[in-house]
């Protein structure tokens, strides 16, 4: 099964100017790296396109949503009346060269770091690459151009990020559903091609799960409500056999069926929406598991008392807060028979041990099929699955939760759009256009 955009394997990179847009979007704190999962998954194309001989790679990543992010904690810490140190925040979060420090480590090799994006300085430092070498941008996101709404101001950076390079290589797969310079618009000007990390993530995501899943294909579908998973639940049921709700979005669904939740987790304008997903699945015949019995508590604590009621018994003054063992025996019924599975969103209040048991007990379920696809979807079923020590035993985990999503969904991802399909064998005609007008 292969994608139909081009990769890196399809291009002559010999002695060619890399630019390579990746996602190490990661975890950071005081200026340390706190999961490096993302750096990892670039790994394999990084080296590869090393091995190739080429003139030298420049990586380019965003790293958080600084400029929103910033002001939000500013007006948070004034709120508290307590200092805020703007510079001290930005180095501790938000600036690359940590993370360029840490890809060096792992690849035992030096990854150069120019402070800026753009400008005459890191203009020069690329000019004086030296062959094989790699140099780190600083984040991309500092520059306001990258996330521009205006295509035209966009186009601006994504043609400077151009002119450092050959050949454009996107790997950010986490960062595809994004229309941004150096995601999307810098594709329309160098030959444009995927890397193994996204190559990957859409072999998965695409081919294996929705256009040839291998029956029973069942979908599991968690997390805190039915407003963010509407399209994503809507064009499942039109792709699964069997489709299991869990988490704080299933009381919605309960609710539309009559029973009481008590004061469970509800979005009261999804009520009619859950009922006629409710509807279309019985006339289609597809299976809607949805928990049987729950783990309830009066307070939304980590320490909590909680009990264990069966459906339609949680009382006013209590909320669901895991599903609870019969559900999970009756999931792990409908689970262990299907072929491809596919999993985004925990099935209780995860973060808290004593309601993470329905979560981890899927996990662990899913660790132990034999012959079954198991795809994670990005985003807190990652943090669970990690949680529960299985991550070796996934076919494969996203590392994109919102980009999984959207493949999911059906919608085109601009990041992935923009890069040369296979079939034209060659450069994309608005490439051509721009070659003929350059040379
Ligand atoms: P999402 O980002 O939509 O996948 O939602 C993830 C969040 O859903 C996690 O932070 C969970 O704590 C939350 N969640 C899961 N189950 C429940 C529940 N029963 N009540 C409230 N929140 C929940």
């Amino acid at each position: 099964m292969s994608i139909s955009k081009q990769t890196i394997r399809d291009v002559n990179l010999k002695d060619k100017r890399v630019v390579m847009r990746v996602d190490f979007n990661v975890p950071m704190n005081e200026g340390i790296v706190q999961d490096d999962t993302r750096i990892k998954a670039a790994l394999p194309t990084i080296q590869y396109i090393l091995e190739q001989n080429v003139k030298y790679l420049i990586l380019i990543s965003h790293l958080g949503n600084p400029e929103k992010e910033i002001k939000d904690a500013k007006e948070k810490a004034i709120s508290k009346g307590l200092e805020f140190n703007e510079q001290k925040y930005l180095e501790s979060k938000y600036m690359l060269k940590p993370v360029a420090d840490y890809l060096s480590q792992l690849l035992r090799k030096n990854v150069l770091f120019a402070a800026h994006a753009l400008g005459e300085e890191t203009k020069t430092t690329i000019n004086n690459l030296k062959t094989g070498e790699i140099l780190m941008l600083e984040n991309i996101r500092f520059c306001k151009e990258e996330t521009a709404k205006d295509a035209a101001v966009r186009e601006k950076l994504a043609k400077e990020l151009a002119s450092y390079g050959d050949i454009y290589v996107n790997d950010a797969f986490g960062t595809a559903h994004r229309a941004h310079a150096s995601t999307e618009t810098i594709a329309h000007f160098l030959p444009a091609v995927a890397g193994f990390l996204m190559e990957k993530e859409l072999e998965y995501l695409e081919e294996k799960v929705i256009k040839n899943p291998k029956r029973p294909f069942v979908a599991i579908i968690g997390g805190a409500k039915v407003s963010s998973k509407i399209d994503v639940l809507e064009r499942l049921l039109t792709k699964v056999d069997r489709l299991i709700i869990g988490g704080g979005m299933a009381y919605t669904f309960l609710k539309a069926k009559g029973l009481s939740i008590g004061d469970s987790l509800i979005e009261t304008d999804m009520i009619n929406i859950a009922r006629k997903i409710l509807q279309r699945a019985y006339e289609t015949e597809i299976y809607i598991y949805l928990p049987i019995d729950h783990i309830v508590t009066r307070s939304f604590a980590s320490d909590a008392e909680y009990k264990h009621v069966a459906r339609g018994n949680i009382d006013d003054g209590w909320m669901g807060m895991d599903i609870g063992p019969l559900t999970i025996e009756k999931y792990h019924g409908t689970i262990k028979s299907a072929h491809t599975i596919f999993w985004n969103g925990p099935l209780g209040v995860f973060e808290f041990p004593a309601f993470a048991k329905g979560t981890i007990a899927i996990a662990e379920i899913l660790s132990q099929l034999p012959d079954a696809l198991t795809v994670i979807g990005g985003g807190d079923t990652v943090s669970a699955i990690n949680k529960a020590n299985v991550a070796d035993k996934m076919s494969h985990i996203s590392t994109g939760g919102g980009a999984s999503l959207e493949l999911i969904e059906g919608k085109t991802l601009p990041g992935v759009a923009a890069l040369m399909n296979k079939e034209l064998g060659g450069k994309s005609p608005l490439i051509k256009e721009v070659l003929s007008c350059i040379s």
